[in-house]
């Protein structure tokens, strides 16, 4: 499920591009398909198009005996004409192609063998998106997390803090190193580049111009300061990708595929005017660790098992100091001082944090481990990374938040550890939502408030429309007869313990926790639901199907995600993104009345569907 969740988000990722162009609406003039993409894990081919969000035209299959064909009127067809083939399926071959006697068509046929069910084949609609699926339902992405909120950050698999110093700085900073320098009207597009140097840092624009491969591994390098975003792993095949906000790629390294080894590549495309996408194929993603350097200018992609020899690490960095203070009983800070930039990067998992410290000498763990107070941070494991370095294994619970801090002069690093409070004890057996079960006691959790605003942009606050949202929700059920209580009524502080500790008190039937979504990059929008226990899904899927279908904005989809609130209520709960502040037209639009009042029908309507299924 959370493969499927991930070519989602890659099809979301990847149309991003195209979403935002918009057609005159009057004119007939023909959409373009511009995007296409396969993923034979989901039985699924993605068709992007420059069509206005909305655009609707009802396309039926239409039969022969071998074969079907669907028919995009007034469509072209921007990409190459595509075929696929199967084995060992009911579908024998898809092609996608402009349709040659009738020029505005795009055509996609699908050949298939006995047993093909015409039920079985569908061609979705979703936003200007054309999807095509057999027997799996697309909109099934119960995924584990999601990767564009920035108040997730800290959930398994990211990539996080990294570094990495030289014995030289490894920035192309100007023409003499280039592989390009040989050619002289491209050294003196490097020596313009060179001038912007300054400009293009103020901006934090990174150009990229050029990938080393270094036994096995790869580095990055450019000018500018380079960020690391949206780390994906993909499968069929399976790959890492990053994307690189503000960086432009130089154009002739674009899409070459660099071996990283018999059976791995590296490229670089530029996959936005302004952002670029990195992929690495390889079947061993998980060990891959991006590591910046400390100027900040280049990226090395370690493998784990790949450092031995690297030049990049032989300066190696004893250790001067380390301590570990317990700043009050749920947070732990830890520290470390180093005679050299030491090069590091942070990956979190569920249930670790990995410091990985490539260069690093003279760690004494026992003299370490005798400072922490955390019990269950001394538990932690170290293992060598060779040749010089080693990778401390902190054990943290999954609520944990992480903070990390590190010296300008790259020699020192200070990580903080905050545990939350201990959930609370299921002391009850969960109610098992049978048909017939009555629900009377509805809580309406409002996200955030007092001190903690939620997310904000331009002086909104996630707390005010949640609240507000809440407010209309709480009303329109308790009209339909039900008892609603809200965790809170007012913009005041209620921490994520009271609220659980509120809806077991009250013996809510259901919980619903209303919030607004926000991501670092300004582009995503849309609706989410989360839920987390199995209790919860039915109940997810309603309401997350009414608010896709009732707001004005992106299905992103049903997500089983790990929030403190749904996941420690007994009563089947759920979250709902209500939509992202972090997107203009969107923050625009959710602090209107009217979107407000909508959002909180669309809940309520959800709510009052599921309770009628399950009566
Ligand atoms: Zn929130």
């Amino acid at each position: 499920m959370f493969k499927k969740f991930l070519v989602l988000l890659f099809i979301i990722l990847s149309t991003f591009v195209f979403t935002h162009c918009c057609l005159a609406q009057n004119s007939p003039q023909p959409i373009k398909i511009n995007n296409i993409l396969f993923d034979n894990s989901d039985n699924m081919i993605f068709l992007g198009t420059d069509a206005p969000s909305g655009y609707n035209q009802p396309i039926k299959l239409k039969k022969l005996s071998d074969r079907g064909y669907f028919d995009i009127e007034n469509a072209i067809l921007t990409r190459p004409n595509t075929s696929w083939t199967f084995k060992n399926s009911v579908i024998k071959q898809v092609k996608i192609s402009q349709f040659s006697t009738k020029p505005d068509v795009v055509r996609i046929v699908i050949l298939y063998n006995k047993g093909f069910k015409t039920g079985d084949l569908k061609l979705l609609q979703l936003d200007n998106n054309f999807i095509l699926t057999y027997k799996d339902d697309f909109l099934d992405t119960n995924g584990e997390t999601t990767v564009y909120n920035d108040e997730r950050l800290n959930k398994e698999g990211y990539y996080e803090y990294t570094t990495f110093s030289e014995d030289e700085k490894p920035a192309e900073t100007g023409a003499k190193n280039s592989v390009i320098s040989s050619n002289p009207s491209a050294a003196k597009v490097l020596n313009n580049v060179e001038q912007e140097k300054h400009d293009t840092k103020l901006k934090s624009r990174f150009y990229v111009n050029r990938i080393d491969v270094k036994r096995g591994n790869a580095l990055v390098r450019g000018i500018g300061q380079i960020a690391i975003e949206n780390p994906l792993i993909l499968t069929e095949p399976s790959r890492l990708v990053f994307d690189l906000p503000n960086t432009y790629v130089a154009p002739e390294i674009r899409n070459i595929e660099y071996v990283l080894s018999e059976k791995e590549t590296i490229k670089i495309g530029q996959f936005e005017p302004t952002k670029a996408r990195l992929v690495i194929k390889s079947e061993d993603v998980d060990k891959f660790r991006p590591v910046y350097s400390y100027d900040g200018q280049s990226i090395f992609f370690a493998h784990d098992n790949r450092l031995a020899g690297l030049s990049l690490f032989h300066k190696t960095a004893a250790t001067t100091a380390y301590s570990a203070k317990k700043i009050n009983n749920k947070t732990d800070e830890l520290s470390f001082s180093y005679t050299n930039p030491i090069i590091h990067s942070i990956h979190r998992t569920a249930d670790s944090v990995e410091l990985n410290l490539y260069n690093s000498s003279g760690f004494d763990r026992t003299a370490f481990v005798k400072n922490l107070k955390s019990e269950k941070l001394a538990n932690l494991r170290t293992e060598a990374i060779v040749p010089y370095g080693i990778k401390i294994i902190l054990p943290v619970s999954g609520m944990s938040v992480l903070k990390y801090d590190e010296g300008t002069d790259c020699k020192s690093l200070k990580l903080t550890v905050t545990t939350p409070d201990e959930p609370v004890i299921k002391t009850k057996t969960p109610p098992v939502i049978t048909k017939g079960r009555e629900i009377r006691v509805i809580v309406v959790d409002a996200g955030h408030g007092g001190a903690d605003v939620g997310a904000t942009r331009d002086s909104i606050y996630e707390k005010d429309i949640t609240l507000d949202i809440s407010k209309r929700l709480a009303d329109i059920l308790t009209n339909k007869g039900y008892h609603v209580e809200m965790t809170r009524r007012s913009d005041e502080t209620v921490s994520l313990k009271d609220r659980v500790q509120f809806t077991e008190e009250k013996n809510a039937d259901l919980f619903v926790s209303v919030h607004v979504n926000s991501s670092v990059s300004e582009e995503p929008y849309g609706v989410e639901t989360h839920y987390y226990t199995d209790e919860s899904y039915n109940f997810a899927q309603e309401v997350h199907k009414s608010l896709a279908q009732k707001i004005d904005s992106k299905d992103r989809g049903l997500f089983k995600s790990k929030f403190y609130v749904i996941n420690n209520s007994i009563a089947p709960s759920i979250l709902v993104e209500t939509g992202f502040i972090s997107n203009t037209e969107e923050r625009t639009s959710l602090i209107t009345e009217e979107r407000k009042q909508k959002t909180a029908e669309a809940i309520a309507d959800g709510i009052l569907n599921y309770i009628k299924k399950n009566k």
